[in-house]
């Protein structure tokens, strides 16, 4: 659902109907915020920030972006992850086995942890990505998500083209413009990134209509999924009346905090309203 709130944040979509009903099925409260005129923050992810920048550095630019953040001195152990990874990857490729699983991440997440220099630890180029934990999923993605969103070997052997692009999504029907999505090209294919994007907005998506960063209609849409392979969209699209019928309780409520209720804390970690509802870690009390 993370782009949910990154489209939240573009002034084409202020006050989309369609909007509010996606974020009231996300979480009530946040249908609230917006409705409000609370503009969300758009939470950093690490493979997001990595497209962001290989857009302007390239599918070959790791060590360029990594010194444009401030983390140049990280290189040494970035290098030293990719060829353990590298390594890694054809190994499992000889015997057969899928190299698309998680392990990796296990394996050399330590080499990332113990090998960036203690003096950028706490720099704010690592925090921006979410730390450690983060700065191996940015690498990961420009290693290993986005040759294998591209369809193209790890590492591949010429650069990808990566682009911005959009979705433009028409709902509910008889809504005046269309709903603004951000997306990313990687290669050939386009795609949501892997963040939650649950059926509700995966049926949509399967019929809504892509742009490149031009305007123009552009290639066809995949879900990018962490593991790795594009996945094709099937959802079918919610029936109206369920759209309708959120779009309707976005604009006249309830408005309870229902993730929060529901999970607590962790339940909220991808919603761009945890500012407004959680104060000094305690759920506000703020009534509608
Ligand atoms: S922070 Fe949690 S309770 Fe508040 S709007 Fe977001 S998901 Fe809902």
């Amino acid at each position: 659902m993370h782009e949910v709130f990154w489209a939240a944040r573009d002034p084409e979509n202020h006050g989309h109907p369609g909007l509010g009903a996606l974020l009231y099925a996300y979480c009530p409260r946040a249908a609230r915020w917006w409705a409000q005129g609370e503009e969300p923050v758009g939470l950093p992810l690490p493979e997001r920030q990595a497209l962001q920048d290989m857009v302007v550095w390239g599918t070959r630019g790791l060590r360029a972006a990594l010194r444009e953040r401030g983390l140049a001195d990280a290189w040494a152990a970035v290098a030293d992850y990719l060829r353990q990874a590298a390594a890694y990857r054809l190994g499992v490729a000889r015997r057969g086995l899928d190299p698309a699983g998680a392990e990796e991440d296990r394996l050399f997440l330590e080499t990332l942890r113990w090998g960036v220099p203690v003096t950028i630890q706490r720099a704010e180029g690592l925090r921006a990505l979410g730390g450690v934990e983060g700065l191996r999923r940015y690498v990961r993605t420009w290693a290993f998500l986005a040759p294998a969103w591209a369809g193209r070997d790890t590492p591949p052997a010429e650069p990808i083209p990566v682009g911005e692009a959009r979705l433009d999504l028409t709902l509910p029907p008889g809504t005046p413009q269309p709903l603004r999505f951000p997306l990313w090209q990687v290669g050939e294919r386009y795609g949501l990134l892997p963040t939650g994007i649950d059926a509700l907005v995966e049926g949509l998506a399967a019929t809504g209509v892509l742009r490149d960063a031009g305007g123009e209609t552009a290639g066809r849409l995949v879900r990018l999924d962490l593991a790795g392979a594009p996945q094709p969209l099937q959802g079918s699209p919610p029936p109206e009346s369920v759209l309708r019928g959120l779009g309707r309780a976005a604009r006249q409520g309830p408005y309870p905090p229902l993730r929060a209720l529901q999970g607590g804390r962790p339940a909220c970690r991808g919603c761009g309203y945890q500012h407004r509802c959680w104060v000094r870690g305690r759920l506000s009390g703020e009534e509608e």
